[in-house]
């Protein structure tokens, strides 16, 4: 149902006809802009779906009683993209609601999927995330004395024992996953299979181990950084909403094309910029782990750096010392094995732009112009729509899950070093590796991990009264 509005600028006093599309959501954000005066249009759209009601509430603008001449026509949809604002030349342009031309003409029979999944994770972010969230507090702060309890509140007990730090590790991993694993459809999937795989290629396991050690102090840093981030990004779900219904296209040139031509009303450039420019900030130091694991897998040595990129970084701690964020980017082509998870070109040069705020932004046609330079009076400008932007906003998001599974996997390298030994093989390492892997922990620890369990949990129970 499409509810159509006249709205009056309470600045510039021009009318804006606004035209609601009212789809399965409860409430979304809209932000908007003024066609003339640019101001800031916003606020939220209910919807009271048993009384069949729904309340549009918008700052800076007047509603008026009656459909007026209007200067500027746009469509607001929490679910779709849709046309951007343009001047008002009569409503033949929009015989077809968002619903119907960037819903259904698009995602065809998927658009039922698209709806089921985001209703699906909303429910998920209501009334899962505030536990998963104090799951991973209790984690981050050591607090194993409630961590088990409040784990088996979501999970079960036989096959998350949570007995010990590697069990607790992989509960709160699993859950994390599970958690993330509804907005990031196939690539979940698709990265982990690409780890294992690459992990279980490495030849030199006990590499694996030095490298675990190397990284030892950084990895709780890493959780930590890589926890901020989604929890930004589960504030900020709402507006994300139009970019993730582009899974579900069934034509890639029509997801193209819409990506170049259309805008989003659920969220303002600048509502997003800095979520943009943290995740960047943040994945930069995770980089580090990333560009070890390449290392070791071509080149047999964690520390070898890959030569001829940046004269003088020939080790990792080169590397990691480097202050420059978006040189160390140069490292990462696309051309090796862990670069895969980057969903997209990660580009330094928009990063540069928006954080030195050499930028301009045109709100009626949402382009984005920017100088890679980082100084307007420097270089030639490169532009982008809001679309691409957030999309890009959004791809960063996905590479951090590709990135929590890197740290995890080193964690539990970490811990097998120390002594602590897995309950299943088949829950810690790939198939492939494993036999490999297990070849290269102590000596004395090399029994059946049958006979061994008694012993298991009580070493566990030892450690977890040391903490
Ligand atoms: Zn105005």
């Amino acid at each position: 149902m499409v509810i159509t509005n006249d709205f009056q600028c309470n600045v510039c006093d021009s009318i804006t006809r606004i035209k609601v599309q009212l789809g399965w959501l409860e409430n979304y954000p809209v932000r908007i802009k003024c066609g003339k005066c640019n101001i800031s249009i916003f606020g939220n759209v209910y919807l009271d779906q048993p009384n069949v009601g729904y309340s549009i509430k918008l700052k800076n603008v007047t509603p008026l009683e009656e459909i007026g001449k209007p200067d500027y026509l746009i469509e607001v949809s929490g679910e779709l993209l849709t046309e951007k604002m343009r001047p008002y030349t009569g409503d033949i342009d929009t015989l077809f609601s968002p619903f119907f031309k960037n819903g259904v003409f698009s995602m065809g029979e998927n658009i039922e999927k698209f709806k089921e999944r985001t209703i699906r994770f909303l429910h998920k972010i209501e009334y899962e995330w505030p536990t998963v969230k104090r799951i991973n507090e209790l984690w981050f702060n050591g607090n194993h004395t409630y961590l088990p309890k409040e784990i088996h509140k979501l999970i079960d007990k036989t096959q998350f024992p949570a007995d010990n730090e590697l069990e607790l590790l992989r509960a709160v991993h699993f859950l994390n996953s599970m958690f993330t694993n509804t907005f990031a459809s196939n690539y979940f999937k698709g990265i982990t299979s690409h780890i294992f795989k690459e992990l279980g290629n490495i030849n030199e396991k006990n590499q694996l181990f030095l490298l675990a050690q190397h990284f030892e102090n950084q990895l709780d840093y890493y959780e930590h950084k890589l926890f901020a981030i989604i929890n930004k990004f589960i504030d900020k779900f709402h507006m994300f909403i139009p970019v993730y219904g582009l899974d579900f296209y069934e034509e890639k040139n029509d997801k193209e094309k819409s990506i170049k031509n259309l805008g989003l009303t659920t969220v303002d450039f600048e509502d997003i910029k800095d979520f943009y420019i943290d995740t960047f900030e943040d994945i930069g130091d995770i980089l580090n782990l990333m560009v070890a694991y390449n290392n070791l897998s071509h080149r047999a040595d964690y520390k070898k750096m890959k030569e001829n990129v940046i004269k003088d970084i020939l080790n990792i701690e080169d590397f990691i010392k480097m202050r420059n964020k978006g040189r160390k980017l140069e490292f990462i082509t696309g051309e090796e094995n862990f670069d895969k998870i980057f969903v997209s070109k990660v580009d330094n040069r928009l990063r540069n732009a928006i954080g030195h705020r050499s930028y301009t932004y045109d709100v009626i046609s949402q382009e984005l112009t920017y100088y890679p330079s980082g100084d307007q009076t420097k270089g030639t400008s490169e532009s982008l729509n809001l679309t691409e932007f957030v999309l890009e906003c959004f791809q960063l998001m996905r590479s951090c899950i590709g990135l929590a599974e890197i740290v995890y996997q080193t964690r539990k390298f970490m811990y097998v070093k120390q002594g602590i030994i897995p309950r299943t093989l088949e829950d810690y390492f790939p198939s492939s590796i494993e036999k490999n892997l297990y070849n290269n922990t102590p000596k004395n620890k090399k029994r059946s991990l049958k006979k061994n369990k008694k012993k298991i949990s009580k070493k566990a129970r030892q450690n977890n009264r040391k903490k």
